[in-house]
């Protein structure tokens, strides 16, 4: 029998692909092997799993087991990969085991990024990027009442909203001067920033954390800059997230900001493939939901022989954040034109980033209707065409 197809990685593009390769062939032998429990979970629901009840054990929808009944695959649970060995066309677990491949697709994630803060309670900083950190941010706040949240983007913001939510006070801590700064103008990040703050979320715009203290008798004590400081019971980080290469370059793969892919999905190994937050499609590293749903369906068409360039089409994100209902397509870091707001009868504003050619390249609508946003969202030219 061949060598199965390998999959690193049980998140969603890991499990997205093994789903889509299913679809098209029933008995390909294929192996995912994870460092986590392999359960299955949409992440997406980590930012607003709070208000809506939810534990880590319960965001999930099956165990490894049942991944692995779900899929016809086997799940390699709780194994971290320390080496691959593109040669041999093979991995090496930490465990010792190795596992041949006969293509091995990479769809390791990403890391948050760490500021460096001064003080003893900056290693008690939290981040919350997968189930197993859930866990930890919901024994962390099981008795707290204030939260403070550091970095006010897509995941702050969602974080703030549901935390406030579940009745406690949250403070987001900024250093740009409004929310969201990478994928709305201000305008939009003004009225956005207004609709949380009527929401009792306290946004500290202009700051910086600098340092974080243990109190005595419990919580922190977070310096801002401006020497102004403020007490609060857990701290928890959202600033960014950073592909998860190391792997990849320590096997020679070509890796850049993600693991460089074209639009095979093929790493610079004809036989390794990536997917998901850990890739950088052709230059493009866009860590969103839809995007790893059209590599996954391409790749798992590549895999089974039909080679599929990848095509990514307009895909706005919708932001979880109940009290500021908002979608954004930022228009492509590059683009040249300038930013058009108008203000809705309805409440709403809708920003749209025209070009000298008067087409339209990204959008950010804050309130109105699914009609309004589909309207903008056809309008949009395909990311990857
Ligand atoms: C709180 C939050 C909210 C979000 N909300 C949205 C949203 O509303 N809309 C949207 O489009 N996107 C959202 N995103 C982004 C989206 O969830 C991600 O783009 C997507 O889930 C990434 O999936 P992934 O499989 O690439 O990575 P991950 O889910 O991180 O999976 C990585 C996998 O690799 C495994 N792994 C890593 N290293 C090793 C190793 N050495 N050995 C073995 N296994 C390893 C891990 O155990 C894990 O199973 C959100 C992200 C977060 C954090």
């Amino acid at each position: 029998m061949s060598d199965p197809i390998v999959v690193a990685g049980s998140g969603l593009a890991g499990y997205t692909l093994v789903r889509e390769l299913r679809r098209l062939d029933a008995s390909a032998p294929v192996v995912v092997v994870t460092r986590d429990d392999g359960a299955v979970y949409s992440k997406p629901m980590l930012s607003n799993a709070l208000a809506a009840g939810r534990t880590a054990a319960t965001l999930a929808t099956a165990d490894a087991a049942g991944a692995a009944a779900q899929f016809g695959a086997s799940v390699l649970a709780g194994q971290p990969i320390e080496a691959i060995d593109p040669a041999a066309r093979a991995l090496r677990l930490a465990s010792g085991e190795r596992i041949a491949y006969r293509a091995l697709v990479l769809a390791l994630g990403a890391d948050p990024i760490r500021v460096p803060l001064e003080g003893d309670g900056a290693g008690d900083v939290l981040t919350v990027n997968d189930r197993a950190d859930y866990a930890r941010f919901r024994d962390a706040i099981e008795a707290a009442a204030d939260v403070t949240i550091l970095g006010a983007g897509l995941i702050g913001c969602e974080f703030a909203n549901d935390l406030r939510l579940s009745g406690r006070n949250v403070r987001v801590v900024e250093p740009a001067a409004w929310p969201l700064g990478r994928l709305v103008p201000q305008t939009v990040g003004d009225a956005f920033a207004q609709r949380l703050r009527e929401a009792g979320v306290e946004l500290r715009l202009g700051a910086t954390a600098t340092s974080i203290a243990r109190r005595a008798g419990g919580g922190y004590r977070v310096r801002l800059t401006g020497d102004e400081a403020v007490d609060t019971d857990v701290v928890l980080s959202a600033i960014g997230l950073r592909p998860r290469t190391a792997l990849a370059a320590a096997a020679g793969l070509r890796t850049n900001r993600g693991i460089a892919v074209d639009r095979l999905l093929r790493s610079s190994d004809p036989a390794i493939y990536a997917l998901g937050d850990c890739a950088e499609v052709d230059g493009l590293v866009l860590p969103f939901v839809m995007p790893l749903m059209h590599a996954a369906r391409a790749l798992a068409r590549t895999l089974c022989g039909e080679e599929t360039r990848l095509r990514y089409p307009a895909m706005p994100v919708v932001v979880k954040t109940p009290a500021a209902p908002l979608t954004v397509a930022p228009p492509p870091p590059d683009a040249s034109g300038a930013w058009e707001c108008i203000a809705g009868a309805d409440g709403s504003l809708e920003a749209s980033f025209i070009d000298a050619q008067g087409t339209l390249l990204g959008f950010a609508l804050l309130g109105g209707t699914p009609a309004a946003r589909q309207a903008l969202s056809r309008r949009l030219p395909a990311v990857l065409d």
